[in-house]
Order: C-alpha cells, then sequence, then structure tokens
C-alpha cells in the first residue's frame, strides 16, 4: 500500500493543480465520455495509458481476457453487463471498443485449462471463450495458438455485444459503433480489427 499511496501523493503534487480544472469541470458538469472499452484486469493493459485519455474521456470495464458474456437478464450477478448497461444506455457512448492484448493470462488458462487455486470462477468465465479455444488449435505453435486466441476472443466479445437488444438496436442505427483492437505489451504497438475481420497495425 505504501507505493501506492506514494503516488497518490505524486499525484496531488503534480497531477492535481495540472488537472484541477479538468476535475472541477467534470464534477460540475457531469462526464460525457465517447468510448467505453472492455479490457484485461492485466496490470500491464492500462486502456487510459494505451489511449493517452483524459479523465472523464472513456468508461473502462475490466475482467479477466477483455471478455463480454451474452445477453443473460437472470438472477446472477453480470458486472460486466451492468456496465454495460450503465455506459451505453444511460450515458450513451458512441463507440464501444473491445481491447484484447498479447500474453493474456486468462487466455493462456482457457488453453492449458484454469489453475486448481483458480478453480471458483475463472474456467467457468473463460469458457465464454470456448470456441475461440477450438479455433486456435487449427495453429502447430503454442505461441501461435495463443495469438490466434487473444485475437478470436476479441470477436467473440464483439458478437456477444450484439445479443444486448440495446447494443443491436443502437448498432443497426448508427448511434453506436463497435471496434476490436490488440495491443502488444513488448512493443507498445496496437492492432486494430477490419471490416474484412483481419487485425491490422493502427
Ligand atoms: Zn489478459
Amino acid at each position: 500500500m505504501d507505493d501506492l499511496l506514494a503516488g497518490y501523493r505524486r499525484f496531488r503534487h503534480a497531477g492535481w493543480p495540472e488537472r484541477r480544472q479538468v476535475f472541477e469541470g467534470l464534477s460540475e458538469h457531469g462526464q460525457v465520455p465517447s468510448a467505453l472499452v472492455v479490457a484485461c484486469i492485466d496490470s500491464r493493459v492500462d486502456p487510459a495509458v494505451i489511449f493517452d485519455a483524459a479523465p472523464g474521456q472513456m468508461l473502462t470495464v475490466r475482467n479477466v481476457a477483455n471478455l463480454v458474456p451474452p445477453y443473460a437478464p437472470d438472477v446472477a450477478y453480470h458486472g460486466t453487463s451492468a456496465a454495460l448497461e450503465f455506459g451505453i444506455r444511460v450515458l450513451e457512448v458512441p463507440h464501444l471498443v473491445v481491447l484484447g492484448h498479447g500474453q493474456c493470462g486468462g487466455v493462456k488458462t482457457l488453453l492449458e485449462g484454469a489453475p486448481a487455486i483458480a478453480g471458483d470462477f475463472v474456467g467457468q468465465w473463460m469458457s465464454i471463450a470456448e470456441p475461440a479455444r477450438v479455433k486456435s488449435l487449427r495453429c502447430d505453435s503454442v505461441q501461435a495458438q495463443q495469438h490466434l486466441c487473444e485475437y478470436e476472443v476479441v470477436k467473440i466479445s464483439l458478437a456477444n455485444l450484439l445479443t444486448f437488444p440495446w447494443i443491436a438496436e443502437r448498432v443497426a442505427s448508427g448511434k453506436l459503433t463497435l471496434h476490436g483492437a490488440w495491443f502488444a505489451i513488448k512493443t507498445g504497438e496496437l492492432m486494430v480489427l477490419g471490416p474484412d475481420g483481419e487485425f491490422s497495425a493502427a
């Protein structure tokens, strides 16, 4: 905790004075974010850093392997779906980005099986992406399987987004645009999913 508090003090000393007006404006007028980003919890893949985003610019939802579950309005606790509902229906963001990444531990557990110590939730959560695992088996090397699976997970999340009726409606009417992307931790490069279903450098 000491390093976190040291970071906070640096923020209060330098970051807060710099951004005081921005925060005060956001407090007074409320937030109008232009995008919602679904990203992984991985500590190396911070959407605000990657997109050099200012406070108030985008909403972020982070979970294991940047997965969107299918629409299922039942009695279970749906953290990701609740965040989507808030961002899309309440704040009406015009852009939604699914951000995958290299060396994803969640994808690794999908390919290799969740460790027993993470058996309560991770395995069941990653089963959302089972079709990605099956598809990635066409690759010969473990490295290629991991990479393809990371790409496919982004596509599965995008497909699942369209199972939410209020997302599908907004996409159809042009009020909302869905995007897929993938970030390479080692090189800092971003790949963006094109309409042809291929990822290419941004
Ligand atoms: Zn990850």
